[in-house]
């Protein structure tokens, strides 16, 4: 493609280039659009599909119930403890002022006041039979919140194993759906490569050559973008064994376009050299002398060399004389440089 030499052939190409290039994004849009309007194939997976679902709602429903036995237990506990305080400053201040009633009474030593006595400490006795009931709630609402939370916590136990089972079953599920996601899209894609490859292989230097690249494109962009990260993986081994095919049909196809090129090259350097001239495009010869390699077999010559008339390695002549004026001129040069003689009328008058 970069053997063109002149400048708006040069410029052509390049654009060119770049239709294949916008070709292959809208190629990849278009793809793209359609495999997103594709019924989806799988629907997620979810741990509840491989559970006992009974089992998993009961399991469920028992732990709510009892975060909720402890909530209220909680509340009713501070309310209980509350009431538990008030008896208990209750029952101290009545004690305080029993106390202090009974010091005085010690002082005055009135008798009348025994029935008083008796009288208050029953009332004491009272206070603090109700502080010990306000205790026993308080303890009662502990109670209840502690059997809530250790039944919760069994049955969250309960649960996890169930839902550690599902996880497993689940994992063995996605495998699957793995492969059969990945055949869907191989299925998709395998069509596209086959065609990609086929235009490589035939097409690539046809007229249209800008459309069958860009469709290479895409085909390799739908390969290492929709195809291989679904791959599924294996631990590893299906990646790296279509990696090493990959490479070897990659290397293979390399080794045998060297040893083809080399084939042609031996057989054209066998060739008279005004056939050889004759099937060297023109340009391809220019390129190649720009490079001071010989047009012929492609090695290294010195071109400034004014005694070198002809290809060390191989032979072709790469100066001659225009039959006009004698001037050494390219022997690849269509015209002298000189007098302007067509090279090509020379040889016909040689001829
Ligand atoms: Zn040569
Ligand atoms: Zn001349």
């Amino acid at each position: 493609m970069s053997k063109a030499l002149r400048l708006s052939e040069k410029w052509f190409r390049r654009g060119l280039w770049l239709v294949a290039v916008v070709f292959a994004s809208f190629l990849i849009g278009l793809g793209g659009t359609i495999v997103g309007d594709l019924p989806k194939v799988e629907r997620p997976l979810q741990v509840d599909d491989f559970l006992d679902k009974a089992q998993a709602r009961a399991l469920r429903d028992t732990i709510r119930a009892q975060r909720d036995a402890e909530q209220d237990a909680q509340t009713a506990l501070e309310q209980a403890q509350l009431q538990h305080r008030k008896a208990l400053s209750d029952n101290q201040a009545e004690r305080e002022t029993f106390n202090n009633w009974l010091a005085t009474r010690r002082v005055t030593e009135r008798a009348d006041h025994d029935p008083e006595v008796l009288e208050r400490t029953r009332k004491l006795d009272l206070l603090k039979q109700a502080e010990r009931q306000a205790l026993r709630a308080v303890e009662a609402q502990q109670q209840a919140a502690l059997d809530a939370r250790q039944t919760a916590a069994a049955t969250q136990r309960q649960l996890s194993d169930l839902e550690s089972q599902g996880y497993a079953r689940m994992q063995a599920e996605r495998r699957k759906v793995e492969l059969r996601v990945f055949l869907y899209r191989l299925a998709l894609t395998l069509p596209l490569l086959v065609a990609a490859g086929w235009l490589f292989a035939k097409k690539r230097h046809s007229t249209y050559w800008p459309f069958v690249w860009g469709f290479i494109f895409f085909a390799l962009f739908a390969f290492f973008v929709e195809l291989v990260p679904y791959l599924p993986s294996y631990g590893g081994y299906v990646r790296y064994v279509v990696g090493i095919g990959i490479t070897v049909l990659v290397g293979r196809y390399a080794i045998l376009a060297l040893n083809r090129y080399l084939e042609r090259q031996k057989l054209a350097e066998a060739m008279p050299d005004a056939q050889r001239r004759e099937e060297l495009s023109y340009d391809v010869a220019l390129a190649r002398l720009a490079k001071n390699v010989c047009p012929g077999c492609e090695r290294p010559v010195d071109l400034k060399n004014e005694t070198i008339d002809f290809c060390p390695h191989c032979g072709i002549g790469l100066f001659d004389r225009c039959g006009q004026c004698t001037t050494r001129k390219s022997a690849f040069a269509h015209f002298c440089h000189a007098c302007g003689t067509s090279a090509k009328l020379r040889l016909a008058s040689e001829a």
